[in-house]
């Protein structure tokens, strides 16, 4: 049966987010941004709205929503701005749902429960200053001596790194295997903040996502309990991947939500501003403009659309979620580009909400697989060099 209609508790849910944004965010947005500031407040009121474990069951602390509920909070909290959306991305989407896919009874517990409903935080540490792309290339290791792991490294470019108390970590558990680049020697681990030998910082240098944290962190012979290894020793580039479906889906709602913030921005504008006697709107080339955010949000919802109907049937999704990912995140990049065309010299000021738009959304194109991973899995599937093989852990089907 195909379906594009919302159910009841999916409009309910996008109207109590869209209406809370507009009270509590929409006004105060802006000088946030401006003094790069991170408000912890919207996380506990997040948290009192259930949206910090939307996707997680009942019986972990969760909401219990669909996967179509994590999307539309997705795009309802990027229209307000990408800072909120980032929080849905790291904690709901790659902590989250990687510990109730891959995590013991005892670290959904310990771990998932107080996080899913919003009374600890959660990121996700992958990427370190020489390695992004390349996950391979990390130098993080957590060498096992007894029954604990000792962790040293150093973790760059994390969302909420100074925000969050519990992080999802990956570094190489066998060093000969490190040597040879084989993946089947990294480890996936939980590390509390309060752990001796943690520290973190912010990263003040960041250009775009100004009332967000983006940060750091430090790993000094961090002593890990076995128990808090997540998956087998061998299986941390897995889960890390695996993550990143979740955390990508978000990112890609998240884009159509700006999409749609530029196309409802351009749209007002359009119609206030006058040349040549007439409402720039009535313009065939500002139309083309407005038209393109158009199509290019329809598209990009549709997409995400699909990757979290497949979630919600318990279906593999790496290749749809990834091609929602790169479409939208792109799309976005044209759409900021061209809101601030539309404002003209307004939108190159900070009195419009385009530039921030624009600053905001290049942000995507780089996290969670560049732009040009990502072309290259598309690529790749499509010519039949690359395949999903199936996983140890499955995202759980959603339960009605
Ligand atoms: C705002 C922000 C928040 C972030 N949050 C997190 C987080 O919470 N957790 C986390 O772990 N990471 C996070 N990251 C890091 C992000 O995931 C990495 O920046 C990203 O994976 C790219 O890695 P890199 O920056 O090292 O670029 P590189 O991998 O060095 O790539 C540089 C350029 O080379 C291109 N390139 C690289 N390899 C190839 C290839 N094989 N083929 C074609 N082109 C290639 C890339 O597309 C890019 O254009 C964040 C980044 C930003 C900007």
């Amino acid at each position: 049966m195909l379906d594009f209609d919302l159910t009841e508790e999916h409009r309910i849910l996008e109207q109590t987010v869209r209406e809370w944004g507009a009270r509590a965010v929409a006004p105060k947005i802006h000088d946030l941004d401006r003094e790069h500031r991170f408000d912890r407040n919207y996380l506990t009121q997040m948290a009192e709205m259930g949206l910090l474990g939307c996707s997680v069951p009942q019986e972990y602390g969760g909401a219990g929503m669909d996967y179509i509920s994590l999307g539309l909070v997705s795009e309802e909290l990027e229209y307000l701005d990408t800072s909120l959306r980032v929080i849905m991305s790291v904690h709901a989407g790659l902590n989250c749902l990687t510990l109730l896919t891959w995590g013991t009874e005892d670290q959904k517990k310990r771990y998932l429960v107080p996080q899913a409903q919003g009374k600890k935080i959660a990121t996700y540490g992958l990427t370190e200053p020489a390695a992004g792309s390349d996950v391979r290339g990390i130098q993080t290791t957590a060498i096992k001596r007894g029954d604990r792991y000792f962790m040293t490294g150093e973790k760059m470019w994390i969302s909420l790194a100074d925000v969050a108390d519990n992080f999802l970590v990956f570094a190489w558990t066998d060093v000969e295997k490190k040597k040879q680049k084989d993946p089947s020697g990294i480890g996936a681990f939980i590390i509390e903040r309060a752990f001796k030998g943690f520290s973190s910082g912010t990263l003040k240098e960041k250009w775009g996502i100004l009332a967000g944290n983006t940060g750091f962190f430090k790993m000094d012979e961090v002593e890990v309990p076995e128990s808090n290894l997540v998956g087998g020793p061998g299986e941390g580039f897995k889960i890390a991947m695996f993550a990143l479906d979740q955390g990508r889906y978000t990112v890609a709602a998240g884009a159509t939500g700006l999409i749609r913030a530029c196309r409802d921005a351009s749209v007002k504008y359009a119609k206030e501003r006058k040349t040549f006697g007439v409402e720039i709107a009535q313009h065939q080339l500002v139309k083309e403009m407005i038209a393109q955010m158009e199509s290019d949000y329809q598209a990009s919802r549709l997409l995400w659309m699909r990757a979290g109907f497949l979630k919600n049937s318990g279906r593999r999704n790496t290749r749809e979620t990834g091609l929602a990912k790169w479409f939208s995140t792109v799309a976005s990049e044209r759409a900021a580009g061209d809101c601030v065309q539309v404002h003209g010299a307004n939108g190159y000021s900070d009195e419009y909400p385009a530039g921030r738009f624009y600053r905001n959304c290049k942000g995507a194109v780089i996290y969670e697989g560049t732009r040009e991973i990502h072309k290259v899995m598309q690529a790749d599937y499509v010519l039949g060099y690359r395949q999903d093989k199936p996983t140890r852990c499955e995202l759980p089907a959603h339960k009605a």
